[in-house]
């Protein structure tokens, strides 16, 4: 059972279609996949524009650093994925200042709101609407409206990756928003998309950098339903799947509503057994529980449950371990990996077995508690 917050498992109708013969990219029938694809990506984005990349997640990141700054990055580091930004900016010699803080506390608005108005030269901002590192949720949205209010010309760059598909992402004030193939899409790695503003799409155009991720060069073409360089055909034709089922199946909202009772049943559940969550501000992409016994929980529930969850990295690469919420968990499995925490901790004699955390699961998520 794969519970880790990415990869995500690939649904079997996802696999069956992907495993049809290979074809030409530079074809009639593939640009109409891929004019379907983009169709579905529209009402997913519920943006300008949108363009999808062969690549992992961390290429869209590059490309939306070089080509939407023109001075200076604004870059927020509450984990892995937010230092990201700074590393690539540091990579292009890109100007930047970056705002740190500790992995389980969102960045505030006034942090942010401070930093522009004491540096005129920032045009961009870069942050993570879930950090994936520790599972938090920044206060993203906030952000963009009131640093639009006090300047409207910077760009707000938001790294969706373990946010779209997971909830409604109010896009009004974002310029660039960046998902990734293997997160909440369920496919298998190597497909990033963005979606742009207009705003982000005038500002590329005025200041396209690069070569493979030259988004101007993209923009363009994929507006006529083909892509610059060989398209990512097969995660193309897998993702026009998933995002076609989730239509058909009540829709994304459907789904939204979905991850979020599993979420806030699974962190009720934990809660309720002793465990300790790990941001202050939660994302419902996944649960991150803090606890020194992590590796041995872990191991338990691999070896005896048939469960594989995640760890951390870095400093709390042994204190942490996430649970998935992406995707279209199966109850069971959702079910069965908290009763599976809390028979793990009574093997550590960290509490004794009662079935509180599947009794609590099971309230909040099915009957409505
Ligand atoms: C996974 C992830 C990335 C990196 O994506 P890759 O596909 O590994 O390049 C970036 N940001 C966030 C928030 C992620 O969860």
């Amino acid at each position: 059972m794969l519970l880790t917050p990415g990869p995500t498992p690939v649904p079997e109708f996802v696999r069956k279609a992907m495993a049809d013969v290979t074809i030409h990219h530079r074809t009639p029938e593939f640009e109409k996949i891929f004019e379907e694809t983009r169709e579905l990506l529209f009402e997913l984005y519920g943006m300008d524009e949108v363009v999808m990349l062969a690549s992992s997640g961390s290429g869209a990141m590059e490309a939306c650093v070089t080509n939407l700054t023109k001075k200076k990055a604004l870059t927020v580091n509450s984990g892995k994925f937010g230092e990201r930004f700074g590393k690539i900016c540091k990579a292009f010699d890109i100007e930047y200042t970056e705002i740190k803080n500790e992995w389980n506390t969102p960045v505030s608005v006034d942090a942010i709101l401070e930093a522009v108005k004491n540096d005129s030269e920032i045009d961009a901002i870069f942050i993570q609407l879930c950090e994936s590192a520790g599972g938090l949720r920044h206060p993203v949205e906030e952000i963009a409206k009131e640093v639009k209010k006090l300047n409207k010309d910077i760009t707000i760059v938001a790294d969706g990756i373990t946010a779209i598909g997971v909830e409604k992402i109010d896009t009004t004030n974002l310029d660039a928003v960046i998902t990734g193939s293997q997160k909440a899409l369920m496919l298998p790695p190597g497909l990033a998309v963005i979606g742009l503003s207009n705003d982000a799409v005038s500002k590329i155009e005025e200041n396209a950098k690069g070569f493979y991720f030259n988004l101007a060069t993209e923009i363009k073409k994929q507006r006529t339903n083909t892509t610059a360089w060989t398209a990512a055909t097969t995660l193309i034709i897998g993702l026009k799947e998933i995002l076609a089922h989730i239509k058909k199946n009540g829709g994304f909202d459907a789904l939204y509503e979905k991850t979020a009772l599993r979420a806030k049943a699974t962190r009720e559940a934990l809660t309720a057994i002793g465990c300790e969550v790990f941001p202050a501000t939660p994302a419902n992409a996944m649960t991150t529980i803090y606890t020194e016994n992590a590796p041995e929980i872990r191991k338990i529930l691999k070896t005896k449950y048939n469960v594989n969850i995640a760890g951390g990295q870095d400093h709390i690469k042994k204190l942490i371990f996430r649970v998935n919420h992406m995707g279209l968990v199966e109850d069971f499995e959702a079910t069965w990996v908290v009763n599976a925490i809390e028979l793990a901790m009574d093997e550590l004699k960290l509490r004794d077995f009662d079935g509180t955390a599947s009794k609590v699961f099971s309230q909040a998520m099915f009957k409505g508690n």
